[in-house]
């Protein structure tokens, strides 16, 4: 090794050793990742006041998903009787009267401790964020430039976002969007957002209409990568977003979920689906497995399902899908999505829990990977090495922690990496597992010098 090739190999280890790692974000809502400082720079200031009217200006600036919400009824009616700056710097400034104006829009972004409800804190901060994207496409572009031009590479290696139809029907900011990842070689993945309530029918159907339309619209830009059935914050066994599901709802649910699958086995589009958050049975359960049960072709299903949560998973649960993904006839192929710290925050999860359900996941074969959930919204805590570190704390197995920093370095599902994504990705698999695991196998620690080792000759043969 000659001098210039020593002191660069010392500086590639040193980079690898001394930032944070994430190994990329496989669930995030694109109008949730800029965190109130990236809002604020790209908007050059303006967001802490004059927007700050405007969010609040209307009578009733909160959605009515967050009348529904069951958690503190007085304050959430409060807001939206209420709905001003006015009355919401009051609400705030009641327990923390040194706040000024901006912390208090602050608060209205970014989940801190000081919020008496988290999970009312993140539907508002939903509502706030989508009525301050719908008409600017461009701040919404310049903002997740400020959030990558500091994210360090392996935060933004791989991204897969739900996106609302809104921020979807804008092709160029779509396309923009996709050059900034791409720039920053992190694979992208671009899932358009179709709020579960939608498939009930009712005076929902035109918006469902307009989504499929959307879509077909769409399907060969290199943006438009999926579907997401999204929505299942408020879910609860019996209850679709708060309304008791008849029978005509349920015919119109099973037609119109059997009608997306086929769009996306037909296009070879993967799905996410939103579930298993805060329910694992009732209608929408019981249609969504009996759909994939009697689909025994291949056009009829996805040819990925990504299971939004592993939160309200059970065993009953855990063997129905096991069962559709090793039958003989068209076996469905699912990957599960943890979001530890947007469980934890929204809904009461605790770590132990979760540990387990991710082993029982690894007992039956299942993939997992990591998401935020909303890292602008729930804060840095969300990222991969943390969320291990708490699995970790909690008694994960070595053999479970190890399983899950693998399938974070491995290429999202269908989509292609460079030789260098690959070689970066390979170097934060080596180093994850030597600072997770390293003092705990002599083996594990050989495994992985001779994977550095390996990563150094390719640098070397550059
Ligand atoms: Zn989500």
């Amino acid at each position: 090794m000659n001098f210039v090739r020593k002191i660069a190999t010392i500086a590639l280890f040193l980079t690898f050793s001394i930032r944070p790692t994430q190994a990329g974000n496989e669930h995030e809502h694109l109008q949730y990742l800029p965190s109130y400082l990236d809002l604020e720079a790209a908007s050059n200031g303006t967001i802490g006041d004059i927007q700050a009217i405007q969010l609040f200006s209307d009578r009733r600036p909160l959605a009515q998903k967050v009348e529904l919400s069951r958690f503190n009824k007085k304050q959430i009616n409060y807001l939206i009787e209420n709905g001003s700056l006015r009355m919401l710097s009051e609400y705030l400034a009641t327990g923390y009267p040194e706040q000024t104006a901006d912390d208090i829009l602050r608060g209205f972004f970014e989940i801190t401790e000081f919020h008496p409800n988290k999970l009312d804190s993140y539907l508002a901060s939903t509502n706030i964020r989508n009525k301050l994207f719908i008409n600017q496409e461009k701040l919404i572009e310049a903002s997740v430039s400020k959030y990558l031009e500091k994210a360090i590479k392996s935060e933004s290696i791989k991204s897969i976002f739900s996106v609302p139809s809104f921020m979807m029907e804008k092709k160029k900011t779509m396309a923009n969007l996709q050059k900034l990842y791409s720039m920053k070689d992190c694979q992208t993945q671009f899932f358009l957002s179709i709020p579960r309530g939608q498939l009930y029918g009712g005076s929902n159907a035109g918006n469902l209409d307009y989504n499929l339309d959307l879509l077909s619209k769409n399907f060969n830009e290199p943006w438009m990568s999926g579907i997401d059935i999204s929505g299942s914050i408020l879910e609860s066994n019996d209850l679709a977003n708060g309304a008791d599901i008849d029978k005509n709802m349920k015919k119109t649910l099973e037609t119109n979920l059997k009608k997306i699958f086929r769009i996306s086995g037909e296009n070879k589009m993967p799905i996410r689906i939103h579930a298993y958050e805060r329910a694992n049975a009732g209608s929408f359960y019981n249609t969504f497995w009996k759909t994939l049960e009697n689909c025994k072709q291949v056009d009829c299903a996805p040819p990925i399902i990504r299971i939004g949560h592993i939160n309200a998973l059970d065993e009953d649960a855990i063997k129905k899908l096991r069962r559709l993904s090793k039958r003989k006839s068209n076996p469905i192929n699912f990957l599960f999505e943890a979001n530890l710290e947007s469980n934890q925050i929204l809904h009461d999860a605790k770590i132990e829990d979760l540990v387990k359900k991710i082993e029982q996941l690894h007992r039956n074969d299942f993939t997992v990977v990591m998401g935020s959930d909303g890292l602008g919204i729930l804060g840095s805590d969300s990222n991969f090495k943390r969320s291990l570190q708490k699995l970790d704390d909690a008694g994960m197995r070595s053999k479970s922690i190890e399983r899950l920093i693998a399938d974070a370095h491995r290429p999202i599902p269908g989509m292609k990496m460079t030789p260098y994504m690959e070689a970066l990705m390979k170097a934060e698999e080596v180093k994850l597992k030597l600072e997770m695991l390293g003092h705990k196998q002599n083996r594990l620690i050989d495994k992985c010098k001779i994977g550095f080792n390996g990563i150094l000759r390719q640098f070397k043969m550059k």
